[in-house]
């Protein structure tokens, strides 16, 4: 496999590109993942240089390398769920030594000063989030450069991006807590799930398995609700109290008005009025899985009973950090599948057939072999 070698340079003092990252690259929509050199920024006096040890596969990866969503620009380095140890830390971070096991996420950059940046919820900055890849390097690169993600060996990135990972983790199961983790814990926190509560967690998968065990350890009285037998059984070993079979039309008749919470994680777009009709009245569903439209939304379970509907986008850092530890604290990580970083390509056939529980991990040491 041909193996690109690309070195930025830059006329400004302090941004000079030197760190010599090995990585997986895609050159188009249509072309696989192959081995890619390239540069990263020195770390500046408030960065966090980082060996990468971990990161995950989410489905957002494949989308964006195949350009599905639109304006993926290449040479692309997807990966944002990335867990690994600090090889230095600039003179002015406080919060991490050379060794920490550290994670980075889905971002690594945003503006700091709106009202969203000022709360800690930089995933909504009014002026743009910079992503962990696919968006424009507004620090580092000279104009024209884009971020690169985790599929690869080192990554710098300022402290306020950077997050702790407990050290009672396995690290490599904690990767994707840093996207479907904080994605799914982030609605469950602020429609504020409590014990006692009836949710429901729609869709078993990447998103959906996670959404099954952080609200089981808050207390809730979860309930799977999927069109697949297998994985309702599968649910309930990941702590799911109950199993509601989407296709049994009586069990969805007879389970409506019922649901204080519900967490939607399907992938594509789909009829959301048999999901509203669970919900108890001024209870909400959100929508984190799906960015195509969905269908069928009448205005009849709305209107009747108050219901809503809401979307939810990742999380902002210092949430992040809160469900890191919250995870450290109920020791819940994700299930994984490790991989070596060659088998990429075929476990992105295998994550779009839903082929995988539930998520793929690329050990990064296996870049060297
Ligand atoms: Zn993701
Ligand atoms: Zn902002």
């Amino acid at each position: 496999m041909r193996c690109i070698t690309v070195r930025f340079s830059s006329t400004k003092p302090g941004k000079i590109m030197t760190i010599n990252v090995h990585g997986y690259a895609t050159n188009s929509a249509t072309s696989e993942l192959v081995p890619y050199a390239f540069a990263r920024r020195d770390p500046r006096p408030g960065d966090v240089a980082i060996d990468i040890l971990y990161c995950g596969v989410c489905h957002s990866d494949i989308h964006s390398a195949r350009n599905e969503w639109g304006g993926t620009q290449y040479p692309f380095v997807p990966g944002h769920e990335i867990v690994g140890r600090v090889a230095a830390a600039g003179k002015n971070v406080t919060k991490f030594k050379t060794g920490d096991l550290v994670g980075v996420g889905c971002l690594v950059d945003s503006c700091r000063r709106c009202p969203a940046c000022d709360e800690g919820l930089e995933q909504y900055c009014d002026n743009g989030f910079t992503a962990t890849y696919g968006s424009e390097d507004k620090i580092g690169g000279t104009p024209h450069t884009m971020t690169f993600g985790g599929y690869s060996d080192k990554i710098t990135v300022e402290e306020r991006f950077v997050l702790r990972v407990p050290g009672n983790l396995d690290p490599a199961a904690a990767a994707p807590l840093l996207c479907a983790g904080i994605t799914t814990y982030s609605p469950l926190k602020h429609w504020k799930v409590q014990p006692g509560q009836k949710v429901g967690i729609v869709g078993l998968g990447g998103l959906g398995h996670m959404g099954v065990k952080l609200a089981h350890a808050m207390g809730a009285h979860v309930v799977m609700i999927t069109s697949s037998p297998e994985k309702g059984q599968d649910a309930t070993r990941l702590g799911a109290d109950e199993v509601l079979l989407s296709k049994d039309i009586d069990a969805m008749t007879a389970a409506q008005n019922s649901f204080d919470f519900l967490l939607n994680t399907i992938p594509v777009g789909h009829d959301v009025d048999p999901y509203m009709a669970l919900l108890k009245r001024d209870a909400t569903m959100v929508v984190v899985g799906a960015v195509e439209p969905l269908t069928r939304a009448s205005g009849v379970p709305f209107i009747f009973r108050r219901r809503s509907m809401a979307g939810s986008l990742i999380g902002g850092l210092p949430e992040t950090q809160e469900m890191l530890d919250f995870c450290g604290e109920h020791g819940i990580t994700c299930d994984i599948e490790m991989i070596d970083i060659k088998e990429v390509n075929k476990a992105y056939d295998r994550t779009v057939k839903g082929d995988v529980k539930y998520r793929f991990v690329i050990d990064m040491a296996s870049l060297k072999a």
